[in-house]
C-alpha cells in the first residue's frame, strides 16, 4: 500500500458513509481500534507500556476498556501504570511543605503535585493516538481536495461535518493548505455546512413538534433520530 494511501483509503471510504460526518466515522472507528489494541497483547510491547505507564487514560476510556471481558490485559496495563505513579507520588510529596507563601510568583505548572493530578486527569494514550492519526486525516483531506476532483466533486453530495471536526479542519487547511485552496474550500464548504446544520435543526424542531398531540398522526419524517445526530452534529460525539 502506498503511503498516502494509509489515510486516503479509510477518508474516502468516511466520506462515502452518507453520516453526518466523516470525521466522526473515522474517529469512532479509531478509538475502537484502539481499545481492541489496548486489550490485545500490546501490553508486551514495551513502548506501549511506557506510555501507558506515564498517562493512563481518561474516565471515558477507562470506562470503555472496563467493558471489554478482557479483564486481565486491562488489570496487567493497569497494574503498572499505577505502580509507577505511586513511585511518582512518592516523589511529589517528598518532604512537601506549605507553598501558601513560598511558591507565591510560581505558576501552578512549577508543582509537581498540580502536574502529577494533570497526568493522571487529563492525559490519555488514546485520546493521544486518536489525535495524532485524525490530525493526518485532517491534512490528508487538503491533499485529496487538492489532487482529486472526484474528491473535490463528491463533497456537495455528503452530509458535511460537526461543528467541531469542521472547526478543526477549518484550522488545519488555514495553516497548511496553499491559501488559494483554503479560500476555494471554504466557498465551497460553508454554505453546505450551515445548510446541513440547519437540515438537523429543522429535523430538531419536527421531533419537538411530533410532542404536540396535534401532530400525533403526521409522519416522523427524518426526525425520529434527530437527538442522536443533533449531538453528533454540535459535539462530534457519535453514539
Ligand atoms: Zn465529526
Ligand atoms: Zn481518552
Amino acid at each position: 500500500m502506498a503511503k498516502e494511501e494509509i489515510y486516503t483509503i479509510p477518508l474516502w471510504d468516511a466520506v462515502k458513509d452518507e453520516g453526518e460526518c466523516p470525521f466522526c466515522f473515522l474517529e469512532k472507528k479509531l478509538e475502537k481500534d484502539l481499545i481492541d489494541f489496548c486489550l490485545s497483547d500490546a501490553y508486551m510491547q514495551s513502548d506501549f507500556r511506557q506510555t501507558t505507564n506515564k498517562i493512563g487514560f481518561c474516565q471515558s476510556h477507562f470506562r470503555q476498556l472496563f467493558q471489554s471481558p478482557n479483564r486481565l490485559g486491562l488489570t496487567l496495563v493497569n497494574q503498572s501504570h499505577t505502580m509507577e505513579m505511586l513511585e511518582e507520588f512518592k516523589k511529589a510529596t517528598q518532604n512537601l511543605k506549605s507553598t501558601k507563601k513560598l511558591f507565591k510568583k510560581k505558576t501552578d505548572e512549577d508543582n509537581p503535585i498540580h502536574k502529577l493530578y494533570q497526568r493522571l486527569t487529563d492525559e490519555c494514550y488514546i485520546c493521544g493516538r486518536i489525535n495524532e492519526t485524525m490530525t493526518r486525516y485532517f491534512e490528508t483531506f487538503f491533499y485529496l481536495y487538492k489532487k482529486d476532483a472526484a474528491f473535490r466533486d463528491f463533497l456537495p453530495q455528503t452530509k458535511s461535518f460537526c461543528m467541531p471536526h469542521y472547526l478543526r479542519l477549518i484550522e488545519v487547511g488555514q495553516t497548511n493548505a496553499s491559501p488559494s485552496v483554503f479560500e476555494n474550500f471554504m466557498e465551497e464548504s460553508k454554505p453546505h455546512f450551515i445548510e446541513n446544520m440547519e437540515r438537523v435543526l429543522a429535523d430538531m424542531q419536527w421531533f419537538v413538534n411530533k410532542f404536540d398531540y396535534r401532530n400525533d398522526k403526521e409522519p416522523w419524517k427524518d426526525a425520529k433520530d434527530a437527538p442522536k445526530r443533533s449531538i453528533q452534529k454540535i459535539n462530534g460525539t457519535l453514539l
